[in-house]
């Protein structure tokens, strides 16, 4: 649920920003936005996986009070480059929930990839803050314990996701009883005009391609499956409180129109922007400002056209795998997240091939019981999905 968010003005003082993912793609883009706000925007902590180079280089630049790290290998590396800076260097789990948490930090860019990123978003939740979400797995798994927590602690949740930053953008001043229905849009990803035939041939470097947005490799893949469309409707029936029978997808290959909202009286709303994820990303940082940046513009003179077409279900069985968890509750959105999670890490180490994802996917919906969306019960359905794929990964023959 998003509240209101006009207690949060930009009042002198710069904006204290911790940004978990840092070296990731919109980690990285959120630096360049830090870059174009000097005055605005102060970066208080800074954290990546195992891209210890990046990091440090980055922590150079902005002077965060900490950084953290989570693959204690590169552990020595930052410490020495970063010796005699008074920049602390934090690990793991516990270190990402302290930057999510420091008292000078008004917003946390929540951009880590994965189930990885849910534990920080709580804490930063419980801590009060604005949160910048991109992590679209924390709703995933956790929405309804996420929206029950922003209220608890008056916490609030702004969208980075492009699709959702557009409904968001769409609803400013709209009553939520005069919403019809949401329409997110999809690419389609790279498969979009690839017979059905074909997708036992799909190779890793095929499915890395997306034409129209470049990101990191998970969401990538889940792009090229459409699983990322079905995580974006679970996302925006947390976000916007609506339920799956009003979120409908509708594919438009050129991403100009980034999502759509209908009203009961027959208007829609939609919001338009070339690809760039700086725009979103920028927005969830000034929101309920909007600052004037040289980003890219739409140059209508040469645009020719926006089309539409429906999601094909039987080439992406992911996007219909979705709505079915979202409309049993419970674990199953945690299950249908962590056998997608570990599917994708083996294709995308050329352990299982591009059909078999959503494959594993559901064997492991028909494995696991449903139970209810406790934090101990999400933390245990995830461990039990990854299992159960790595297994079933094993018995499959290449
Ligand atoms: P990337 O893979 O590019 O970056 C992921 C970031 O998270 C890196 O900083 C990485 O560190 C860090 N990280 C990875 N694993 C862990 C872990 N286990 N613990 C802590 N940190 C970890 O991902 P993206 O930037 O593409 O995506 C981030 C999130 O934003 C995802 O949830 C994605 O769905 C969402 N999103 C992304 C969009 C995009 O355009 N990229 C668009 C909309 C949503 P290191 O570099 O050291 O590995
Ligand atoms: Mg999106």
């Amino acid at each position: 649920m998003i509240s209101s968010d006009a207690s949060h003005p930009i009042n002198g003082a710069p904006r204290g920003l911790s940004i978990l993912g840092a070296t990731g793609s919109i980690g990285t883009q959120t630096l360049d936005i830090v870059r174009l706000f000097p005055d605005r925007l102060r970066v208080h902590a800074l954290t990546a996986h195992a891209n210890a180079d990046l990091l440090v280089a980055q922590a150079l630049e902005f002077r965060p009070n900490c950084v953290v790290l989570g693959d204690e290998t590169a552990r020595k590396t930052v410490e020495e480059a970063l010796a005699g800076t008074g920049i602390r260097v934090l690990m793991g789990s516990e270190g990402l929930c302290e930057a999510s948490t420091l008292p000078e930090v008004d917003t946390v860019v929540a951009a880590v990839v994965g189930f990885a990123g849910l534990e920080p978003v709580l804490a930063a939740i419980r801590a009060g803050k604005r949160i910048a979400l991109a992590n679209k797995e924390t709703l995933v798994v956790a929405g309804a314990l996420v929206n029950q927590l922003l209220h608890t602690h008056n916490a609030t949740l702004i969208p980075v996701d492009s699709e959702h930053s557009a409904i968001f953008q769409c609803l400013v001043g709209e009553t939520a009883h005069s919403v019809r229905r949401l329409i997110l849009t999809a690419s389609g990803g790279p498969f979009r005009t690839r017979p059905k035939e074909d997708f036992a041939r799909i190779t890793l470097a095929e499915a890395l391609q997306h034409p129209n947005w470049s990101m990191g490799a998970k969401i990538t893949v889940d792009s090229a499956t459409m699983m990322n469309k079905g995580l974006e409707v679970i996302e925006a029936r947390w976000l916007f409180d609506l339920g799956a029978d009003q979120i409908d997808v509708l594919v438009h290959p050129q991403s100009i129109i980034h999502s759509m909202v209908e009203f009961t009286d027959g208007s829609t709303k939609a919001q338009l922007g070339v690809p760039d994820m700086k725009v979103p990303i920028q927005y969830a940082l000034s929101y309920p400002q909007r600052w004037p940046a040289p980003h890219e513009r739409i140059d209508w003179t040469t645009l020719r056209a926006l089309d539409f077409e429906m999601p094909d279900v039987e080439k992406f069985p992911s996007l219909q795998l979705a709505y079915a968890v979202l409309r049993k509750g419970g674990t199953a959105p945690a299950v249908l997240n962590a056998a997608n999670e570990q599917a994708v890490a083996l294709f995308l180490n050329e352990q299982l091939r591009f059909v078999e994802i959503p494959r594993m996917i559901e064997a492991a919906l028909d494995a696991l019981p449903v139970t209810e969306a406790t934090y101990d019960a999400l933390v245990q359905a995830d461990a039990a999905a990854r299992r159960l794929v790595l297994e079933h990964a094993r018995a499959v023959v290449h």
